[in-house]
């Protein structure tokens, strides 16, 4: 992260500007809307398609998720995630104020917009907390979780606290549940007898919120340029998909190219140390399909070997998710990773046996060494990289600093005349 503090708002520029975004993933969709909202003129260079984005964003579970990452991340990812879940929210109101406003703009892009009507029936965001579960024999595991958690939650220090992530009062955020109040929140897991249900995680249709974004930006008059590999310097967007690369100039230049800015090793310069290295880290999911089975939250099923999660979409859908393997190999989900994550599924209810498999997606988190984001800028361009497994929980606090940012270096200097002695 930048120097800039998280509290910190910022504040829109009034002269609009002309903004070059590379990378049409979850930054870059997310910078190019709120930016193109407070009236900046903003072309977004995506490498692939538009509709079929191949970035994490589209492979992504959607999770956010701030209680159960504290356990194996630092604290500020646990802080920015809090400040996060405040931002969804609003800005999840505004989306759809926009959708509604820009109607008339949509149906002249022959955009399909029922979307009201549809948000009524799966909500795009939805704050209905997790649970997390574990087989008899693997008790130890959740106590450890459990404890683990605690610890964490207690060791946050008073002074470097959010208003949202305020020493947290461990039992109104973390519910012990026997059997009869599992049965009660998820009653497709009655047979499990322990878990722990972390009240305020929350979770997001990642890939509708994708295209409604995409949507807006269109109604917003975003300059969407796709199929177009980039190249970005201060103030310049070099487009790589000719022979002939073409530059186009900037007042600023917003780098969200995820693991496409990914700097070869003998390309780093000496004074770079292997912390600012990005890095790809494999993940793989299965979508299925189940009639038989309703969840209304994530779960978590705690096992030694495999940490799996079911995330409930939309249509009886789910992801399961997700390996972590330490490679930027894209290649399709081996064997061994279908058949963990199929049996670990089943055996939170076997009646996901009859279950439809979908879809195998495998994408890598774009991470730096020490797995923390960053927002780093320099006169005519910002960069913002390494939100590894924390995209969807971090991706509001990470644009807001990207604003900031920008804010801070289209500022105009101001000169104080010092008196002449
Ligand atoms: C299996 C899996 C599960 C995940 N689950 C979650 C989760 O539950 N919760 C959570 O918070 N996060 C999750 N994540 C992480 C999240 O997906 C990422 O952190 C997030 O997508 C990163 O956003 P980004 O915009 O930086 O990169 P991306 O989303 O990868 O977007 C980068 C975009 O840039 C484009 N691009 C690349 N190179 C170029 C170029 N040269 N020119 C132009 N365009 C280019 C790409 O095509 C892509 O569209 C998961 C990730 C994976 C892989």
């Amino acid at each position: 992260m930048s120097n800039h503090s998280i509290h910190e708002k910022p504040t829109p520029l009034t002269t609009p500007l002309n903004i070059g975004i590379a990378g049409g993933g979850l930054l870059g969709r997310l910078s190019a809307w709120q930016l193109a909202r407070q009236g900046h003129d903003v072309a977004l260079f995506e490498s692939h398609t538009f509709d079929h984005p191949k970035g994490a964003c589209w492979t992504a579970a959607g999770m956010i998720s701030p209680l159960s990452e504290i356990v194996h991340c630092p604290l500020p990812i646990y802080e920015m995630g809090m400040r996060s879940l405040e931002i969804w929210p609003r800005w999840m109101q505004t989306l759809q104020n926009d959708l509604n406003n820009m109607a008339d703009s949509l149906a002249e892009t022959n955009t399909p917009l029922k979307f009201a009507h549809l948000d009524s029936e799966h909500s795009l965001y939805r704050q209905a907390g997790s649970l997390v579960v574990a087989h008899p024999q693997d008790w130890a595991e959740l106590s450890q979780f459990r404890a683990d958690l605690k610890q964490k939650l207690s060791s946050l220090n008073p002074s470097h606290q959010t208003a949202s992530a305020a020493r947290p009062q461990f039992e109104a955020r973390i519910e012990d549940c026997n059997q009869q109040r599992l049965a009660v929140l998820e009653p497709a897991l009655e047979h499990f007898q322990q878990g722990l249900y972390l009240t305020q995680e929350a979770d997001i249709d990642n890939r509708r919120l994708l295209n409604r974004l995409l949507s807006l930006l269109k109604a917003l008059n975003v300059n969407l340029i796709e199929n177009t590999p980039v190249m970005c310097e201060p103030h310049i967007i070099t487009t790589l998909h000719s022979n002939r690369p073409t530059a186009h100039t900037f007042d600023c230049v917003i780098d969200c190219r995820g693991l496409g800015a990914q700097v070869k090793n003998d390309e780093l310069s000496a004074d770079r140390t292997c912390k600012h290295m990005l890095r790809g880290v494999r993940g793989e999911v299965l979508m299925v399909q189940s009639s038989e089975i309703t969840l209304n939250r994530p779960v978590r099923l705690m096992h030694p070997r495999y940490k799996l999660y079911v995330v409930p979409k939309p249509n009886q859908h789910f992801v399961i998710g997700a390996t972590e393997i330490e490679s930027d190999d894209m290649s399709p989900m081996s064997l061994q990773s279908n058949l963990e994550l199929s049996s670990a599924l089943y055996t939170i209810n076997p009646a996901f046996s009859e279950a439809r498999i979908i879809e195998q997606s495998v994408n890598c988190r774009p991470a730096f060494m020490d797995n923390l984001p960053r927002v780093q800028s320099q006169d005519g361009l910002i960069s913002a990289n390494g939100l590894y497994r924390h995209g969807y929980l971090l991706s509001p606090v990470i644009v807001e600093d990207v604003l900031s940012q920008l804010t801070s270096l289209m500022r105009p200097t101001t000169f104080h005349a010092q008196p002449i002695s």
